[in-house]
Parts: structure tokens; sequence; C-alpha cells
């Protein structure tokens, strides 16, 4: 090749081709510290909260600390723009407001992540004795793969609320010298028939049962001796009865903590990214947005796992009647119909993960649409599954502004599909954002080993993104 026609071929592809683009290298020295300091910070939060309801706590104490005041303390007084207040669905769902300059009607920015994460919960009436073992009978929440939770240490989070209303907070497992829970696996010496077995069929969901102890109470004659007393031992610790259980929301999630992964510390390795890294990463550039133009909202909402049903999901009215809430607190009257504007003028994004490539599991992502760790936060035009079923396709108007807002910005940014044609798929709560009539984009960092016990992520990607949501909720 000639010297003129290299010097062509390397400005087509650089200026008119679209490749992947690592963020490490477009970062200063500085941002690179910045990267791993934010990294800490992350894998605290991840320790903090481990359930909606533990993520809810954290959200609030550190939007306190940062000037948030609850929308319920308002009351007779109006917010002005910059005014900071938040809004608590339950204890399990929240939301995040800065008062824009512009008037609310026409338009807010919206960011919503969800704070739900695969796990096991148990059942109604749980404990049980058999073969001289205390068990606990589980139901598994949101998409698993079982063989993940045998042999996993895990801790137990979770209130339990008696008939007098009393809450009972359980958190056992988490602290170091904690006792753990565990689901036992079967040992490969017998596991013949098992092995005979589909993958998705080996282990059965009635199989997912909780090694909880094994003393017996004292006296010898007794029936199901262990189950007795650990009746005794739970009435004591904790003052609640076998009946308590049944008002309960007790849930087994991985006890480790986040740890660093490689020689290089560039991944983190914990238990409920999906959805907490954008949770974090969006709660962190409400708290960094003053005096915006447009009114913004970090929405953490739960039930995503599960198709975001029930009164704290995405399907619930807790979002508008937020809307609702602040127009009133804004004018000190109510219409209707700049509720119906603001939410219809809204941008948003739906911040979700997507799946990173992974070379242990090759042939599952159409490679030239698949997100790469390390590339920056991923936009995700269309999830779904099967012919772009279930989903809400960001029109192509709104990718547009995405990706100047972000060119503009210099965040490094990838796009992806999740997965190839036909493979799978999956869906976020992009599609009950968008019944507002508002626009939406799912937007958020690649993971591998999604809904596992360990999910990772690239340090660069979890900067980037909180990166990214900052300069959405500026546009
Ligand atoms: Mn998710
Ligand atoms: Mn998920």
């Amino acid at each position: 090749m000639d010297k003129e026609n290299k010097d062509r071929w390397k400005k087509i592809k650089e200026e008119l081709g679209f490749e992947h683009k690592l963020v490490w290298d477009k970062l200063s020295t500085v941002e690179k510290e910045e990267v791993f300091k934010f990294g800490e910070d992350y894998k605290s939060f991840l320790d903090e909260a481990k359930t909606e309801r533990e993520s809810v706590q954290e959200i609030i104490r550190i939007a306190q600390e940062n000037g948030f005041v609850s929308m319920d303390d308002i009351r007779g007084k109006k917010l002005r723009p910059g005014n900071k207040v938040y809004a608590v669905n339950k204890e399990k769902n929240v939301a995040l407001i800065v008062v824009g300059k512009e008037p609310v009607w026409q338009g807010i920015n919206v960011i919503g992540s969800h704070i739900d994460s695969p796990r096991l919960d148990l059942k109604p009436v749980p404990l049980y004795e058999d073969s001289g073992l205390a068990m606990l009978k589980t139901h598994y929440y949101g998409g698993i793969k079982k063989y993940h939770w045998l042999s996993h240490p895990l801790a137990l989070h979770g209130v339990v609320i008696k008939q007098n209303g009393e809450k009972v907070n359980i958190k056992i497992g988490s602290n170091e010298n904690d006792p753990i829970f565990l689901i036992t696996d079967l040992l490969p010496h017998l596991a013949k028939d098992q092995f005979q077995k589909k993958l998705g069929e080996a282990i059965s969901g009635e199989a997912l049962n909780i090694l909880a102890g094994t003393i017996p109470f004292e006296e010898k004659e007794a029936k199901d001796r262990v189950k007795l007393a650990i009746l005794e031992l739970l009435k004591v610790k904790y003052g609640i009865e076998e009946e308590d259980f049944t008002s309960a929301e007790l849930e087994l999630v991985p006890s480790t903590r986040a740890r660093d992964i490689g020689f290089d510390r560039s991944l983190i390795g914990a238990y409920g990214q999906d959805d907490r890294i954008c949770a974090y990463t969006s709660l962190r550039a409400i708290l960094s947005c003053h005096e915006p133009a447009r009114t913004a909202v970090a929405l953490f909402v739960d039930k995503e796992e599960t198709g975001s049903a029930g009164n704290t999901g995405m399907r619930s009215r807790f979002f508008e009647n937020t809307i609702a809430e602040l127009l009133y607190l804004i004018s000190g009257d109510y219409d209707e119909i700049y509720c119906r504007r603001a939410l219809a003028k809204a941008r948003a994004l739906s911040a979700d993960v997507g799946a990173g490539v992974d070379p242990n599991w090759e042939g599952v992502l159409d490679k030239l649409n698949a997100a790469r760790l390390g590339c920056g936060v991923v936009i995700t035009k269309y999830t779904g599954s099967g012919g772009k079923y279930s989903t809400s396709e960001a029109n192509a108007e709104f990718v547009a502004e995405i990706r100047r807002i972000f060119n503009d910005k210099k965040i490094v940014w990838q796009t992806a599909e999740l997965g190839k044609v036909d493979q799978g798929g999956g869906g976020t709560i992009a599609q009950f954002m968008a019944r507002y009539g508002m626009e939406v984009l799912d937007c958020g960092p690649a993971l591998l080993s999604m809904h596992s016990p360990v999910e990772v992520a690239h340090k660069a990607d979890i900067y980037m993104c909180y990166k990214a949501y900052e300069a959405f909720f500026y546009c």
C-alpha cells in the first residue's frame, strides 16, 4: 500500500468508522485515580445495601447528608428551583428530586434504576426438621441459576412484622463473626443420576432448603427437638414466634462482601450489581446536580426482577403520584394536565445493566452488537426477546440526542443488544416508563456473570456511567 492510500485508509477508519473505545485510553491521571476512589465508595454501598429495603435506607441516609429533605416535611412551604427533596414508598421504593429552573410541566429528566436483585426468600412457613437438622424452606425470587446458590455462604436479611405492628430487623451473616446459612450440595460421588439430568432440571426449586441448626431441645421424649430448640432461640434472641414468619420479608443473599478482582484491581465482584450499579451511579449523579434547567429525578424501584408488578414496582403509580405531589408543592395548587405534560414531555434513562462479552461463553452475543467491559456505558435501543417482544424501543431521535450529549461531554459509550437474535433476552423498566409518553432509552454498564452471587463490573465503566448520568441530568 502506498503512503497516500494508507493515510486515506486510516482517515476513513478514524473519522467514518464506529468502533469500541477503551475508557482507560481516554482518562487523565487524575481521572484514573477518581475511578478507583469511586469504586471504593461503590463497594461500601453494595455491602450496606443487599436488599431493596437496605438500599432505600442507604439512599435516604446519603441523600439527607447531601441536603435532601422529605417531601412530607415541606408542607406549608413552596418548593423553589434548586430545592432537593425525596419521597419514599413503603420502604422499598424512593425518588430523589432536584427542582429545576424550568417549569415542571415542560418536562423532567428521569433516571430510573431498580434496587431488587435475584435471591431466595423464606416461605411463610419456613421452619422444619428433617433427619435431626433444622431447615428453612425458600422460594426463589427473580431469574436465578439454582446451582449458584448451593454451597455458597448466605446471609439472612430482612424484616419480621409482628401482629402488633412491631418491626424486627434481621441481619445475620454479613458481618465477619456472624454465622452464615447454607444450602448443602450433593457430593459428586453420589451424583450419578443428577449428572444425567439437564442443567435446568438437576436442582429442584423445592430442594433449595437452608441449613439452620442441629442442637436439640433437652427433653428427649419431645418430637422435632431441634425445631423446638430453634423456636425457643428465636423467641429469646429476636422475640419472634413461628406465626410471625407469615408476615415477614426475609431474604437469603450472598454473605460475601464486594471485592476487587484481578492483579490490577480493575474489576469489582459483588452480589446485586444488577441493578445497584445503576442505583449508586444515578444516586451520585443526582447528588452532584445543582440547579439544573429541567427538574431531575432519580427513581429507585423494586420488583423489576419479577416483572415490575406490585405497589413498589415501576407499574405502580408511585412515580406519577410523586410528580403530582411535586407540582402541588411548587405551586400550592394542582391541575392534572400539568402532571400529564410533565410526564409526557419527560426524557428518561432506564438505568439497567447489559451483558458483556465473556471469552468463557462464546456464541451467545453478536460481537458487532455486544458490549465489552472497559469500553464505557452501554446504550441499548431495545431489549426484549424473540422479534423485539416486550420492550420499549427508544426513538431514533432520542438516541441521537443522548449520543450528542454523551459525545459533547466526552462520555465513552458503546451500544449493544442483549444477546443474539432468538438466543433469549430480557426486559427492563423502560417499557413501563414509556407508557407516560416520555422518551426512554436503556443505559447502564455491562456485567459479566449477571444474576450470579458474584457479578462482575469494570471500575472504568462504573465511573463512566456516573459521568453519563451526570451529563444527562444537566441536558
Ligand atoms: Mn436489571
Ligand atoms: Mn436482572
